[in-house]
């Protein structure tokens, strides 16, 4: 009985550990490698949706890494990458386009997905370990494999679902914010053409659905939310 609830327990609490170790690791890395992002050509594009979500301020860090990125910690701050801030810098992306991001990822803090992707990735070891060791016994050998691939594909079910809910977040916030959705649009193109990523690989888009449908989504809702409109939503 002893060593019954053992097997149960033990990848439950495997799965705990690796989850708290991943959030700590991660902060440490945010920590070591980001400083606030200062750049005076962003300024009145994040402080327009400040005051649109009635906040004094939008705090965005830098993270010092070549990638073309975004994103939300699970605490809640929003980084941008140095390579997406030089291809700022380099006219290769514009103020609207990074407008776009920053409201993505506050659509991810404001949606719970940056502490429910945390509970995810709790989720989806223990359903992964869970399956292992059911699958293991009664197909050895691939059963493994085949309990990595089913939790996987659970991941990545809930991760699109996320990234079209964050997207249409930030469409609402920037159509109220009077910077308008072309920039959401036009960098997803950017991002998937690869002659546009010599600033380094757009990684933003590797756990992202792809940009076609993700701009059709957009434009879907840009029809319903004009500007002035009474369905707009309140972001
Ligand atoms: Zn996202």
């Amino acid at each position: 009985m002893i060593i019954k609830l053992a097997t149960f327990l033990l990848p439950i609490l495997y799965a705990l550990v690796l989850w708290r170790f991943s959030i700590w690791r991660l902060r440490r890395e945010l920590d070591e490698r980001s400083v606030p992002l200062r750049e005076p050509r962003l300024e009145s594009v994040i402080g327009q949706m400040a005051n649109t979500l009635a906040l004094p301020e939008i705090p965005v860090n830098l993270y010092e890494v070549a990638e073309v990125n975004g994103l939300a910690a699970p605490d809640g701050r929003i980084f941008l990458t140095r390579g997406m801030i030089e291809a700022f810098r380099a006219d290769q992306i514009s103020a609207a386009e990074i407008a776009s991001v920053i409201a993505h990822e506050l659509g991810h803090v404001a949606l719970g997905h940056t502490r429910r992707r945390m509970i995810d990735f709790t989720g989806h070891s223990v359903i992964r370990l869970a399956l292992a060791s059911v699958l293991g016994r009664i197909l050895p050998g691939v059963g493994a494999h085949l309990a990595g691939f089913l939790s996987s594909l659970l991941a990545a079910r809930l991760s699109r679902r996320d990234e079209y809910a964050a997207d249409a977040w930030a469409t609402a916030l920037l159509i109220k914010a009077g910077i308008g959705a072309d920039g959401q649009k036009s960098l997803l193109a950017k991002l998937e053409q690869p002659a546009a990523n010599r600033a380094g690989p757009a990684a933003w888009l590797m756990s992202h659905p792809r940009a076609g449908e993700r701009i059709a989504a957009i434009e879907a809702n840009e029809r319903r939310w004009r500007p002035g409109e009474p369905t707009a939503p309140t972001v």
